[in-house]
């Protein structure tokens, strides 16, 4: 008996027969078996044109479907009708399926242009333009080949599977092709004798999970039976469908140690397009590297790439590496630069790619074909060792499915005529964004699809989500290409409401014939919105779910897995060693105050925060600016008597030219854009600068004593470095030590209590000697607050400051010396606790851990959770 060749609507259940046949082939013993030939609708056209034109019995060239995607986006763009701002690729990918779904319901097109609308106007204006390209260039595309190929190039014949109905067209060429005598027939499976029951669920979330726990029921124990849980546009809900699949039958996903997502125990039908496939979107980002001026962020990702040749055994070592570059901020770096950081830190197998890709580069012309763009993208990625060397199937897979769009890109030289390298990029970026691509592997028990994919597939039991009257039927939806009056004649399914609602009951009842029981569900809410049920469930029985599924609780089933523990007591870290108490500066004090486990994880192990690149500057690079444009000035003027030989206009010039050369070596490596930022940045110092000196104008005579000069601390066993920014020598002979802050932090508050939140002032007075001090003060550079606050031991020595013990100065200090003494004791006590490594964790966690970065080595969130609010994940 012939072998005929069988043909599916879908690659999913052409993918599903082969693995059926192979189990089959397995289960009679058999060792080895010939592939059965089962193939798409459109793989049967295309492989029947490519059998005619070798037989001689057609002309003409191929073209891919992405090929003639490029031709109708340079239709549109070359549309003078067509405004600026329209997105040409969505309006040319729209107008591609307006003219396949035109031959398929064998509307006349000649009939398009019947001026019902501007839209039908362009695409029959379009169509003539399309017609035309076809014919110059003898091209056949996808949707002309199936009245063009010839029965003889199906022999023996095709066995049609799965198909819910066919098109006009596919009826036309069957009628056809059985008139010349190629064997045609139909396969339909019996649809199944199974009475649906319908239930109703709180809202679509309370609906899958419900779906799932059913599953969980059924599958209990059981491991022969096949499930499908059906979801309405399900690319559109896969993440909270997998969420709650997942938390049912995988519950320890998520967890350490826990199986990956998406494990063995469901299939998730919903593809993703092949961009987002981690492998693909590592590769683009590899490109785009290579093709654009990388900024620091892109480099990071590029050292963090994981299919990069051994990104492995050099993760370390490039981990420290994007540590460095974050820290260091250097714009325009660019990708020579990043090799020879990369081989002087250690990441030889990094830097040796980088070179060899960069070699490739250089071969790589600026504007070429789309062929010779595609060899080069294959080269560079093979010479930087994308995609590894231990791909899974998964990606072994998708690695392909990659390739062969690489290779359809290089086909596209006579679409697209020279593009730059960046375009090519672009192009083959858009390309993978359009393809939907899922990996086939999993034979779950499982599957989650939607109701179009699973056609054709029979389950033992089904359970069909969202049959609400809002989506089922769905709402009507012509095509905006086509004449209306057209597609309601032609029976265009959705053109009509009634159509849709008609198509809607046809596969309503091909899902419920699919398997031996089916549960129907309709959600009662969409947010705050009533949910009627879809009227195409009039007539079936209300029911209960047979057999349930507790709900999991993950904080159950972690402390169900907990292994032994040893209980250990460690209240904090040993105490300093010798060589490590002359260590540290201001920031130890700080730190210590706010958190000690903070600064014994900060300053001794070294967890600190990776630098984040910013565009501009930053609120660090800000505060030193300042710092470096007031230090030169105050060197320069030694006093605020030399401030009184300066009119308006000198000042000015003075600042703006210390402002200018502060920022001179930023600019000399700064793009367009930062130049911008930088001259921005220059306006808002000179601003902030001027309007602090016009403050130490006003003040008494001063003398400045010191600009950024070190001092030594001796804090009981500590030794700490400290630098003020200004100290200045007041009338009457004492100090006034002075810091700078750009920050909303400035205030004299930050000085007082049991543990100061910013004791570097109390620290520099004890540096420079209590007794010689005489004011201590912020200069707030902010706009509109612009100023000093401080406190000082007399009013007349530094006015605008508090005297303490007087009004207006703030609780917790009456008098100048006893705040004075109140410090001294408060910092040894901080000394004291540092040096024995005490790493207790903050005692007032709403004021020290908003931004700190460590929450995860504290745990302090735990020590929350350990305070009442297990339940978390909530049921
Ligand atoms: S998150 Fe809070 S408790 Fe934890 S280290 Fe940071 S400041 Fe300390």
């Amino acid at each position: 008996m012939p072998v005929l060749t069988r043909v599916t609507p879908t690659r999913r259940l052409a993918h599903q027969l082969r693995a059926q046949y192979d189990e089959r082939c397995l289960a009679s013993g058999l060792e080895a078996w010939a592939t059965p030939d089962i193939v798409t609708w459109d793989e049967l056209i295309e492989r029947m044109f490519l059998l005619d034109r070798a037989a001689g019995r057609l002309g003409g060239r191929w073209l891919s479907d992405r090929a003639a995607q490029l031709l109708w986006e340079r239709i549109v763009r070359e549309d003078a009708d067509v405004g600026p701002l329209v997105s040409v690729g969505g309006l040319a990918r729209a107008a591609q399926q307006s003219w396949r779904r035109a031959h398929e319901w064998r509307l006349p097109l000649e009939s398009a242009d019947s001026g019902e609308s501007a839209e039908t106007e362009a695409f029959a204006r379009w169509c003539r333009r399309y017609v035309a390209l076809l014919q110059e260039h003898g091209w056949v595309d996808a949707a002309t080949a199936p009245t063009l190929v010839h029965p003889a190039a199906a022999d023996p014949g095709v066995e049609l599977t799965g198909f819910d109905r066919l098109t006009p067209l596919q009826e036309s060429l069957v009628a056809r092709w059985s008139s010349e005598g190629l064997e045609v027939r139909r396969h339909r499976a019996p649809p199944s004798a199974a009475v649906p029951r319908r239930v109703s669920c709180r809202d679509r979330i309370a609906e899958f999970d419900a779906a799932a726990r059913w599953a969980a029921a059924q599958l209990d124990g059981r491991d022969d039976l096949r499930l499908a849980i059906v979801v309405p546009d399900l690319v559109r809900h896969r993440d909270e469908v997998r969420r709650c699949v997942e938390r049912v039958l995988v519950p320890l996903t998520g967890t350490t140690a826990g199986p990956a997502a998406e494990s063995q125990a469901f299939e998730l039908a919903a593809a993703r397009p092949l961009a987002e496939q981690p492998v693909v979107a590592a590769a683009l980002e590899v490109l785009d590297a290579f093709v654009h001026a990388p900024d620091l962020g892109l480099l990071d990702r590029l050292l963090r790439n994981p299919f990069l040749f051994d990104a492995g055994a050099e993760t370390p070592a490039r981990a420290r590496l994007g540590a460095r570059l974050r820290r260091a901020g250097i714009p325009g770096i660019g990708l020579g630069g990043l090799e020879r950081l990369a081989a002087a830190q250690g990441c030889t197998s990094l830097a040796g790619v980088l070179a060899d890709a960069r070699e490739v580069m250089s071969r790589w012309p600026e504007k070429s074909l789309p062929s010779t763009c595609s060899e080069k993208i294959l080269e560079l990625l093979s010479s930087m060792g994308w995609p590894g060397t231990a791909p899974d199937s998964n990606e072994h897979q998708t690695v392909r499915r990659w390739r062969s769009l690489v290779s359809e890109l290089g086909g596209c030289d006579e679409f697209a005529g020279r593009v730059s390298r960046a375009e090519a990029v672009g192009l083959l970026r858009e390309m993978a964004g359009s393809v939907r691509f899922e990996p086939q592997e999993l034979r779950a028990p499982l599957l989650v699809i939607d109701p179009e994919t699973c056609a054709g597939m029979g389950f033992d039991a089904l359970w069909v989500c969202g049959l609400d009257a809002s989506r089922w039927p769905p709402p009507a939806a012509p095509d905006p290409f086509l004449p209306r009056s057209l597609q309601r004649q032609h029976g265009i399914p959705r053109a009509t409401a009634e159509l849709a609602a008609a198509e809607a009951r046809m596969v309503l009842d091909r899902l419920i014939g699919s398997a031996d029981a089916v549960v129907l569900s309709v959600a009662e809410m969409d947010d705050d919105t009533p949910l009627l049920p879809s009227p195409l469930l009039d007539g079936v029985t209300p029911g209960e779910v047979v057999g349930w599924w507790p709900t999991p609780r993950l904080a159950q089933i972690q402390h169900e897995r907990r292994p032994l523990l040893e209980t250990l007591e460690e209240p904090g870290m040993p105490a300093l060693l010798a060589h490590e108490l002359g260590r540290g500066g201001a920031r130890l004090l700080e730190l210590q105050s706010a958190c000690p486990f903070r600064a014994q994880a900060e300053l001794r192990l070294g967890a600190r925060a990776l630098d984040e690149p910013a565009l501009g500057v930053g609120a660090a690079e800000r505060g030193e600016l300042v710092h470096a444009v007031l230090a030169a000035l105050w060197r320069e003027w030694g006093s605020n008597a030399t401030l009184t030989t300066l009119d308006e206009r000198g000042l000015r010039e003075v600042v703006a030219s210390t402002v200018a050369a502060t920022l001179a070596d930023a600019r000399a490596s700064a793009d367009e854009v930062l130049q911008h930022l930088l001259r921005l940045e220059a306006q808002w110092l000179e601003a902030r600068v001027l309007e602090i000196v016009a403050a130490d104008r006003a003040r008494p005579p001063f003398i400045v004593e010191s600009v950024e000069q070190a001092h030594t601390l001796h804090l009981g066993e500590l030794t700490l470095e400290l630098r003020p920014d200004r100290v200045d020598r007041l009338a009457d002979g004492s100090l006034a030590v002075i810091d700078y802050k750009t920050g909303a932090n400035a205030d004299v508050k930050t000085w007082l209590g049991e543990r100061p939140t910013l004791p570097q002032l109390p620290a520099y007075v004890q540096a420079l000697g209590p007794a010689r001090v005489g004011a201590v003060a912020f200069a707030r550079l902010r706009v509109g607050e612009t100023g000093y606050a401080g406190l000082a031991r007399e009013a007349v020595l530094f006015p605008g400051l508090k005297v303490p013990g007087t009004r207006g100065a703030p609780r917790g200090c009456d008098s100048w010396d006893g705040l004075l003494a109140d410090w001294q004791r408060r910092l040894e006590v901080l000394s004291r606790e540092y040096a024995g490594g005490d790493a207790r964790l903050a005692a007032d966690p709403a004021r020290s851990c908003e931004y700190c970065h460590l929450r995860a080595l504290c745990r302090i969130a735990e020590s929350d959770a350990a305070n009442g609010d297990e339940d978390s994940d909530g049921d």
